[in-house]
């Protein structure tokens, strides 16, 4: 991260670091940052603080202020505090408003006097020093910063670009991941608040969250929100509302990026959590997280477009203004498998509009939300905006949902809880004063047509990609394969091959299959997989796999000759098993395709343009993909969500996804 500092910054925080050591801090805090500045830069010590405070006398305030701290630390190894992070996030927004090009000292003295609360601001505003006084000069004296390295700074205009995902074959990737997966593996089991206004609570009742690969490890224990906390996290969430949706919009834009930085320099340690908490195996879980930078930048980006809207027309002697304005309190409610992704994703995309919110994480996943939070908390979220309540769906989740006040829900997860969650939604109560507005995303059924004249190699690569990756549990997932009668036994032969060859194991050890989520998940694949053998014929596969750690492992499953109305062809499984099912003709592989009550996703291959016209036209779901697999949908470029029982089609990571969260008010002022 440091390289995108200015030589002279980046022995700002070297020195910073070499303070905190000497004052026996466990971390980094704004105060040693304040002393590598002076260290380091004469000109600012002279120019800033003039000989009203020597170094010597600074030095003996925050020997003062530290006798109140726990003396422990021995080492000069140690992290930045949230005050300090939040100080190289304002540092590097003072740089961006200057139109530097790297971060500089002087934007860290910055950074420094926006911290407030911090004890260095304290000592430098003693001092007379004050932040408009110090941006004045420095626009007055531009100094471009010397710089080694690259920007963290973003180039204007501003461009999205998907975040690159890491490439484990280069070994110092692989190196680093190792060492975040021992690093992290030293924090499991600790216990997380769930969070209200910013008050910090502690429950009776836990949800304790597990590895799937060894269940008897744990990795985090969180509290349990049921009923009674609805109430207090609303009235937390109203009283945030009040002025977050009154902030502007570039400050709220400002939160989405710092936290996005803040990923980008943790990606390692995120990746490792993601494999302990949900099994993700290294790329998988590299993706995610690359998801999550994506979401955050993407409406970061959006949200300064929605706020220029512009009314199509002007008319004569009128000023003609479209504003999209915030609605209220939302739920936020996102599932296990993408648990950093689409957590953070839907958050982001409620509050960066000016909604206030209150997050419930799946049971399953809880650890990765709650340092998702953490996160926001460290980008100087302002207390209330999300509400961070862990707790079990039927009970909290329900009444979160049916609260009068709850003006909208984002909600992502299986049809069964969509569908509740739209029913209830529906229902007006008593002190109801908005209609609910429902954002859902559910499960798929989604197929993969392979025609006559395909190619195969990249069909089979499409197939095990999107039938098996991360397990099946991913709702794009492939879970039927429709292949033409005429190439129907060597494709067979040949996916039997590949899917048998599927490395399984600890995903912390990098192996392609890992376990699926839980036990419960775990019963009824395997109940699913009883059904299939019934149903059609177990090609390979078709059973648990022990190991001596317990882990929820299912071997790589495909069933052949299944009908197209069996219930392995209908019904979302979620995990490691693929039906395939032979079509006569392309008609009928179509209709086959078409006959389930979802539409996420799907994907042909085919060298025929006519067929990929027809494909275009006729298979009908929201994320169709030709001669690519059908997972792996990309922001920005692959706006995502599905037709018919897959959802409302709220296009995740597309150009209309935030209106979702808006309401537009139409303003005309007769000139
Ligand atoms: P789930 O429906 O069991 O749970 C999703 C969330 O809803 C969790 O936070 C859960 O605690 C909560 N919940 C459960 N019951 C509730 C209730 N009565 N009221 C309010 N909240 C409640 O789904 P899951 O197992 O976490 O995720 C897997 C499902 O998600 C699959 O069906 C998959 O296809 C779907 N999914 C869809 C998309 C998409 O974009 N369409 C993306 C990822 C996952």
């Amino acid at each position: 991260m440091f390289e995108r500092y200015t030589e002279k910054a980046r022995r700002v925080i070297f020195f910073a670091r070499y303070e905190a050591s000497h004052y026996g801090s466990p971390h980094i805090e704004a105060e040693h940052m304040l002393l590598g500045i002076l260290r380091e830069d004469k000109a600012i010590a002279n120019r800033f603080l003039r000989s009203n405070a020597s170094v010597e006398s600074i030095r003996k305030q925050i020997d003062d202020h530290t006798t109140l701290r726990e003396k422990t630390s021995t080492s000069i190894d140690l992290p930045l505090s949230n005050e300090c992070k939040r100080v190289l996030a304002y540092a590097a927004e003072e740089a961006m408003r200057l139109g530097h090009e790297h971060i500089g000292t002087e934007h860290l003295l910055l950074g420094l006097l926006r911290e407030k609360e911090c004890f260095a601001a304290q000592i430098l505003t003693e001092r007379d020093v004050a932040l408009e006084a110090v941006r004045e000069e420095l626009k007055r004296n531009p100094q471009e910063a010397q710089v080694r390295g690259g920007g963290i700074l973003p180039e204007r205009p501003l461009p999205f670009a998907n975040e690159p995902f890491l490439d484990f074959a280069d070994p110092g990737v692989v190196r680093a991941m190792q060492a975040a997966l021992a690093s992290v593996k030293s924090k499991l089991g600790h216990e997380y608040d769930m969070v209200i206004g910013g008050k910090r609570i502690r429950t009776a009742e836990k949800i304790v969250s597990i590895n799937p690969a060894r269940p008897a490890e744990v990795v985090g224990i969180h509290q349990a929100a049921d009923e009674s906390h609805v109430e207090p996290a609303m009235r937390a969430a109203q009283t945030a509302f009040a002025t977050w949706s009154r902030t502007p919009v570039a400050e709220r834009v400002a939160l989405l990026r710092r936290v996005a930085a803040a990923i980008r320099g943790r990606k390692f340690e995120l990746s490792a959590w993601l494999t302990y908490e949900v099994g993700k195996n290294w790329a998988e879980a590299d993706a995610d997280v690359a998801e999550t930078i994506d979401f955050l930048e993407f409406y970061a980006r959006e949200a300064l477009r929605l706020d220029a809207a512009k009314t199509p027309i002007q008319l004569p002697g009128e000023r003609n203004q479209l504003r999209y304005i915030p609605l209220g309190v939302g739920a936020v409610i996102p599932p296990w498998n993408f648990p950093l992704a689409i957590a953070a994703g839907m958050t982001a995309a409620a509050i960066v509009c000016g909604n206030t919110v209150i997050l419930k994480p799946s049971v399953d996943s809880t650890t990765i939300a709650a340092i998702f939070y953490s996160l926001l908390e460290e980008a100087g979220l302002p207390d209330g905006v999300v509400n961070f309540c862990p707790g079990a769906g039927p009970g909290f989740g329900s009444a979160l949902v049916a609260h009068p006040e709850t003006r909208f829900i984002a909600f992502t997860g299986s049809k069964k809880v969509g569908l509740e969650i739209h029913e209830s939604a529906a229902k007006t109560r008593p002190g109801q004063k908005f209609i609910k507005r429902t954002i859902l995303e559910m499960g798929g059924k989604d197929a993969i047509l392979i025609a006559a004249d395909a190619d195969l190699d990249a069909a089979l690569d499409g197939v095990v990609a999107s039938a098996f990756g991360f397990n099946g549990q991913k709702c794009s997932a492939c879970s039927r394969a429709i292949v033409d009668a005429s190439i129907y036994d060597v494709f067979l032969d040949r996916l039997r091959e590949r899917v048998a060859a599927l490395k399984q194991g600890d995903p912390a050890e990098n192996l392609y299959a890992g376990p699926v989520i839980s036990e419960i998940a775990h019963k009824r694949i395997l109940d699913y997989i009883d059904i299939g053998k019934q149903e059609g014929r177990i090609l390979t596969g078709g059973h648990a796999d022990q190991t001596q750690d317990g882990g929820f492992y299912i071997a790589p499953t495909v069933i052949a000759d299944v009908a197209p109305t069996a219930r392995i062809a209908l019904e979302e499984i979620f995990g490691p098993v693929l039906a395939v099912i032979k079509a006569n003709t392309f008609d009928e592989a179509l209709a086959i395709a078409n006959n389930t009550e979802y539409g996420l996703t799907g994907a042909i291959y085919s060298a025929s343009p006519e067929n990929l016209t027809r494909a275009r036209n006729e298979f009908h779901v929201g994320n169709l993909y030709l001669n690519r697999k059908c997972t792996g949908a990309m922001v920005g470029a692959h706006p995502f969500g599905g037709f018919n029982m897959s959802g409302t089609d709220s296009k995740a990571g597309g150009p209309d996804y935030l209106l979702l969260f808006t309401q537009a008010k139409s303003v005309a002022e007769r000139l």
